[in-house]
């Protein structure tokens, strides 16, 4: 057990008997960590103010390796994100970044190229106009894909090999484009569609696309085919509960400004 300092996320906390947290975090020095913030439930505690979902901070801690909880022994914010932490929508993006971190970051493996796409996505959720927010949560997919060690395959078909050209879409099950050839053969193999499919080639090379431009079905494809390819390399389908929050507080806002349309869902 050695005492160590690393910069961190703060991805969820729980409570631990009446006064204390358990703050899952993920460090820019040990990768994903449980850190036990005694007295952080107490009122003032400088300590609980620190360790917040979706802060920064500096903290010093006895690490223990294997997954077992770390006492912290000192905490100080770093950065915070005022628009995130003030506007419920950006809150809910934001908490989509801590819960895809914490369900599919296996453990403590050090990684602070990833550290640093996190806290890039919580600064783009923090500043982008709220029509691009989309776009800063699936650029993130993306690049957490790619650091996981599953990039998506674009330059061929995932099927036969041969080269992907302009009708290939996406599939999330198979992790990649699939040829108009493959497709005419095996309709029963799941893709997106063409607008979805093109987007998320054009997000994965690096481009810039607008969110703002795109049709709400398409947008809503996009998000959900992106979820499910996470979801397929994780072994299981991911369920985000922020996500899910964020379709509801978009269902209220759509029926208070449109208040004679109905969704029939
Ligand atoms: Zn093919």
């Amino acid at each position: 057990m050695a005492l160590v300092k690393s910069r961190a996320v703060v991805l969820r906390t729980y409570r631990l008997g009446e006064t204390s947290n358990v703050v899952v975090c993920y460090t820019e020095n040990f990768g994903k960590v449980r850190l036990v913030a005694k007295g952080a439930r107490k009122g003032g505690g400088r300590l609980g103010a620190a360790l917040e979902p979706l802060l920064v901070s500096g903290v010093v801690f006895y690490r223990r390796e294997g997954g077992d909880l770390s006492l912290v022994s000192q905490a100080e914010v770093e950065r915070e994100f005022p628009e995130l932490r003030r506007d419920v929508v950006r809150m809910a993006y934001g908490s989509a970044v801590a819960e895809l971190v914490d369900k599919l970051v296996p453990g403590e493996e050090s990684d602070p190229r990833l550290f640093g796409i996190i806290v890039g996505a919580l600064e783009e959720i923090d500043a982008a106009p709220e029509a691009e927010l989309d776009v800063a949560l699936w650029r993130f997919e993306l690049a957490l894909a790619r650091e996981l060690g599953y990039t998506p395959e674009f330059g061929r078909c995932v099927l036969c090999g041969n080269e992907a050209g302009r009708d290939a879409r996406f599939s999330a099950r198979h992790g990649g484009v699939v040829c108009g050839g493959c497709l005419a053969t095996r309709p029963e193999v799941p893709v997106a569609g063409a607008a979805a499919s093109a987007a998320i080639a054009a997000l994965a090379a690096g481009e810039d696309i607008s969110g703002g431009s795109l049709d709400a079905v398409v947008r809503d494809e996009i998000g959900s085919t992106l979820t499910d390819f996470l979801g397929e390399h994780a072994g299981r389908s991911l369920r985000l509960r922020s996500i899910d929050f964020l379709a509801q507080v978009r269902r209220m806002e759509h029926s208070q400004t449109e208040p004679d349309q109905h969704d029939e869902d």
